[in-house]
């Protein structure tokens, strides 16, 4: 079957007296998980967590070119060099914010994967976009980019994150959330059905300790990406306990 995950996104939040606390109340818990987890977290910390915490670490972006001159970039092959295993592509906020496109996305992917990390890909519908009935139109339109340049079998997960329920205290409801996990394995099927039932589709948005149980349920929510609720460690155990190994 495939893997449960649980992702801390850090996003751009700590000091290194903050992380230390964190990986130590982390760590002296985290053999009782069964769940896998990995924490993704700003450059500047990876190297620090790669050193000090029991479980992989992942970066929240990566340039899309493979080195030369782009001043402030971080490359793949960088990543990969001080042991990071992970990467969050595409999330929301660098959608908006900074005006990732999909092709940009896959391209991010596509870097990752030759340096042999895994790529987080996180695709969703904003409130309007949901509204108009619009939510698997542009999930599928974000996932088929990527997959037209990155092989199914490469991706270390998705995560399934509604816009409107990034840091906003609403959840998608467990069905909700299913129902689009469902149509984003259906599509991957259609590319390869044996990478499809291996593949981890998370869930972000707003999941706490008081909801986690609840969306794991779900035969197709693997586990969770989790934003603000990963920055206290115990509420990130107790979402990660809430994830049966599968
Ligand atoms: C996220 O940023 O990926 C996220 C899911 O945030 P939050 O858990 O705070 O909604």
């Amino acid at each position: 079957m495939r893997d449960t995950l649980v992702i801390a996104n850090w996003k751009m939040n700590g000091s290194r007296a903050d992380n230390a606390r964190w990986v130590e109340t982390f760590n002296a818990k985290a053999p009782s998980l069964s769940s896998r987890c990995v924490v993704c977290a700003p450059f500047v910390y990876l190297s620090d967590l790669v050193n000090t915490l029991s479980i992989d670490v992942g970066a929240e972006n990566v340039a899309d070119e493979v080195q030369g001159a782009y001043t402030g970039e971080v490359s793949a092959e960088m990543l990969a060099d001080i042991g990071v295993k992970w990467t969050i592509v595409g999330h929301s906020e660098r959608r908006t914010l900074y005006g990732e496109t999909d092709e940009g996305v896959a391209k991010k992917c596509a870097r990752l994967v030759s340096a042999n990390l895994r790529p987080i890909l996180c695709v969703g519908e904003t409130l309007e976009e949901r509204k108009s009935g619009k939510t698997a139109e542009v999930v599928l339109r974000q996932l088929d980019a990527v997959l037209k340049v990155v092989s199914p079998k490469d991706l270390g997960a998705i995560a399934y994150e509604p816009v409107w329920a990034i840091g906003t205290g609403l959840t998608a409801t467990p069905e909700e959330a299913q129902a689009v996990h469902a149509q984003l394995r259906a599509r991957v099927a259609e590319v390869d059905d044996v990478a499809a039932q291996t593949l981890s589709i998370l869930y972000g948005g707003s999941v706490k300790p008081a909801n986690a149980a609840t969306l794991f349920a779900m035969p197709d929510i693997d586990g969770g990406l989790i934003g603000g609720a990963a920055l206290n460690p115990n509420d990130f155990l107790s979402i990660a306990q809430a994830c049966p190994a599968r």
